[in-house]
């Protein structure tokens, strides 16, 4: 049996940090990476052949749990038929159908591979769209790693990015304004300011990397106000949310029930169901800017693949509106349960939650954290021993108390209980 340790050692050698995404290194808790060789339902199996309740999902895809029948099966089938044709394919026209009936405002759909191409595509719509050049994000919303929206040092009203990464140039990111989280002034000002060369403000439908953080009662609101004035887009991030959100009555995160849609959506995990695709959608006459109709270039060599597409077709298919109820319902319990452990062992924290999406911060007052700075400003090194005690225990949280857990329609009672039974001891060790 090859260990963990010894796993984690050979990729060390091989690949920067062990990793091939910085998110899955344990840099901020400590200790070793696991490697997962298999997975079923909710639960996963490491190396070493013990068994984890998942609250990753893969980082979101998984909202079927792992290796669910009916999705496993589409793969199998076109598989059967070929790996990929680099032409046109009947399944990715049914998965943009799929996007299209569900999400108001998402008349044309362009596939890629990731949700960074998706953002990076989207902005790239907008300026061309709109031949204007600034784009707003908020401090602690992740877009991807392009290299303009890494912009996300800073706070307060209209700060001009600095390079949030090294590779980053000045020039880039003095392009990206960034903004604090839910603050209705400083986006007023910053409109006020350069409304005229604004192209795009792009914002998470519901920010879930800084943690969870609600936006405030119409604050999406505003921002749809602010660009519709200006004649700028507004390009909603739900790589995260969509199809695994229902708060706001279709299963993503818009506004609809607020009577508005963004221009441009940006999508990926969930319809994936696991394989590497991802999405631009918005109005016709927006996307009709994108090559070969119009002049904003995008392509690639896999976008549409149809396994990824036969992946994302069965699992949209198979999210029924049961499957959302399940799902919310058991965050629900999950969080309860980790409120009651964490009041137990006398830990002050915030659970920061939007339907089944949610996470935890330490340390904050009853309140919660709205942005950003407060998000950073947490007690996050009890994370750390919270997030050992469940792992010794078999539950697999995110290693970052930055990040959200995912739940899944496999999400049994038993794996509930599993989660509930650990709660309390990794409570006592956040304690401490
Ligand atoms: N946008 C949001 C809201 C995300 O959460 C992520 C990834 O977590 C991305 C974009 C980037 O997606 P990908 O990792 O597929 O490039």
């Amino acid at each position: 049996m090859t260990t963990n340790a010894q796993l984690f050692e050979t990729a060390q050698n091989l690949m920067p940090g062990g990793v091939n995404s910085p998110v899955r290194a344990f840099g901020s808790v400590g200790g070793t990476p696991v490697a997962m060789i298999s997975g079923q339902g909710p639960y996963l199996t490491d190396t070493e052949g013990k068994e984890y309740v998942d609250l990753v999902g893969s980082w979101g895809p998984a909202l079927l749990g792992h290796k669910h029948p009916e999705v496993t099966e589409a793969v199998r089938k076109a598989v059967d038929a070929g790996l990929g044709f680099g032409t046109s394919h009947p399944s990715e026209a049914r998965l943009a159908e799929l996007v299209r009936d569900r999400v108001p405002g998402a008349e044309m759909i362009r596939m890629v591979s990731t949700g960074t191409e998706a953002t990076m595509t989207a902005v790239r719509l907008a300026r061309g769209a709109t031949g204007k050049n600034l784009v707003v994000k908020f401090a602690g919303c992740y877009h991807g790693h392009s290299d303009g929206l890494l912009a996300a040092a800073g706070s307060g009203v209209a700060t001009l990015g600095l390079p949030g990464s090294a590779g980053v140039t000045e020039a880039q990111a003095s392009e990206t304004i960034v903004l604090e989280y839910n603050d209705r002034s400083g986006l007023e000002t910053v409109f006020n300011e350069h409304g005229e060369n604004i192209a795009a403000v792009i914002t998470e439908a519901t920010p879930a990397n800084m943690g969870v953080v609600p936006p405030e009662p119409g604050f999406n609101q505003l921002i749809r106000d602010l660009t519709s004035k200006y004649g700028a887009k507004m390009i909603f991030d739900e790589v995260m949310t969509g199809f695994r959100i229902t708060e706001a009555g279709y299963w993503g995160a818009s506004g609809r029930q607020e009577g508005w849609t963004p221009d441009l959506f940006t999508f990926g995990k969930v319809i994936g169901g696991g394989l590497p695709t991802a999405a631009v959608a918005g109005s016709r006459e927006v996307m009709e800017h994108l090559a070969p109709t119009g002049p904003v270039y995008h392509a690639g060599t896999l976008p549409g693949n149809p396994v990824a597409m036969a992946a994302g077709v069965a699992t949209l298919e198979a999210a029924t509106a049961e499957v959302y109820e399940h799902i919310d319902s058991k965050a629900e319990v999950v969080a309860e349960a980790l409120t009651a452990a964490l009041n137990d062992a006398g830990v002050e924290h915030s659970i920061q939650k939007v339907g089944s999406l949610f996470s935890v911060a330490f340390g904050t007052s009853a309140t919660g954290v709205h942005n950003y700075t407060e998000a950073q400003s947490q007690e996050s090194f009890r994370y750390g021993p919270f997030f050992h005690a469940m792992l010794d225990a078999g539950v697999y949280l995110p290693p970052s108390v930055f990040e959200a857990w995912f739940l899944s329609a496999a999400h049994d009672d038993a794996a509930v209980d599993r989660i509930l039974q650990a709660l309390p001891a990794a409570a006592r060790a956040a304690a401490e």
